[in-house]
């Protein structure tokens, strides 16, 4: 490991101030940690935010707040967050192990990097890791990489359950950096790779994410979230769907869909959510979603699969939403 500075931040004054220098944030440390060790992060200077006060969960004008520094599991178990979007404490479960969830921060789940196996590998072509040198998924193994949202320059799937559930609920992120604070749509930190694979979300330079929000939605309690993975634990999403419906005399007036293990980013399926408006809440409806949900799909040699495993995971994610609405 190269060596490095750590400190703690006592205020968040101190924590944007060192973020101002340079410093990279530090909190679970769960991603962070592992790709120091493996060289592929290089940090110099490490801030320690775990200190500042922002890991309270509660509701602040009907808007389920999560402050940034909650732990997964925290999260997962608050009654607030199992009652009011039990998607969200479903892709918390499924996201990563009990000791994982116990150490992660939320803010820090929503930052984490890919799992794309050349981007751990220092000796492999990497755009995101080492830009301009390639990318050795796209000749190499890349079964679980993406089928929507890819480039040429990199086709890494992006990693974080808990992104697609609050991409699905519209929540926002509150970042706050040396020029204030803003708040944006969680679908909005992240980047699609174009030419840029490097450049993975929309934080500035020093810019701290302090909290996340989930609008009110009071179908929420439909929202399931399904990962289908190739082991049971401790493994990542091939494909996985948070959905929620809302459903009036058996015909759908509400529709939430987004996918993920597909994505580049957290995909939300905007066009299925506006054909299921107004039709019933039914296999044949939700077949007709899913082969929206498919038809923009560009898969490599190696992940075809991908295409038709989206398209059963959908109609299964809606036919589970549609039992609890
Ligand atoms: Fe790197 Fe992305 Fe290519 Fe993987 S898919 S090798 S992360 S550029």
């Amino acid at each position: 490991m190269m060596p490095f500075t750590l400190e703690t931040a006592r205020s968040e004054a101190d924590a944007l101030r060192a973020a101002a220098q340079g410093a990279r944030f530090i909190a679970g440390g769960t991603t962070l940690v592992d790709l120091m060790r493996e060289h592929v992060e290089q940090p110099v200077r490490l801030v320690d935010i775990n200190a500042l006060p922002l890991s309270q969960i509660g509701i602040d004008a009907d808007v389920l707040a999560i402050g940034a520094l909650a732990r997964m599991a925290d999260v997962a178990a608050h009654p607030l967050v199992t009652r009011l979007h039990p998607l969200i404490a479903e892709s918390i479960v499924e996201g990563a192990t009990p000791q994982l969830r116990n150490m992660a921060s939320i803010g820090g789940n929503l930052l984490q990097r890919v799992r794309c196996p050349y981007f751990r590998m220092l000796d492999a072509a990497c755009n995101k890791r080492d830009p301009g040198s390639g990318c050795a998924a796209n000749e190499g193994r890349h079964g679980g990489h993406a089928i929507l949202g890819r480039s040429e320059h990199c086709c890494a799937a992006h990693p974080s359950d808990l992104a697609v559930a609050l991409v699905a609920l519209d929540a926002t992120v509150r970042v706050r950096g040396a020029h204030g604070e803003r708040e944006f749509p969680v679908e909005a930190l992240y980047r699609l790779p174009g030419d840029t694979p490097h450049l993975e979300h929309t934080l500035e330079p020093g810019e701290m994410i302090v909290e996340i929000r989930v609008p009110p939605l009071p179908w929420s309690t439909t929202g399931r979230y399904l990962k289908v993975r190739d082991r049971e634990s401790y493994e990542f999403a091939l494909v996985s769907a948070a959905a929620a419906l809302q459903v009036r005399d058996g015909v759908i007036a509400g529709a939430r869909l987004a996918c993920g293990g597909v994505g580049t980013r957290p995909w939300r399926m905007r066009a299925a959510e506006t054909w299921l408006r107004g039709h019933p809440a039914n296999r044949s409806s939700f077949e007709a979603a899913a082969a929206i949900c498919i038809a923009d799909a560009s898969p490599l040699p190696g992940n075809r699969f991908k295409v038709e495993l989206l398209r059963r995971t959908v109609i299964r994610t809606l036919e589970l939403a549609g039992e609890r609405s």
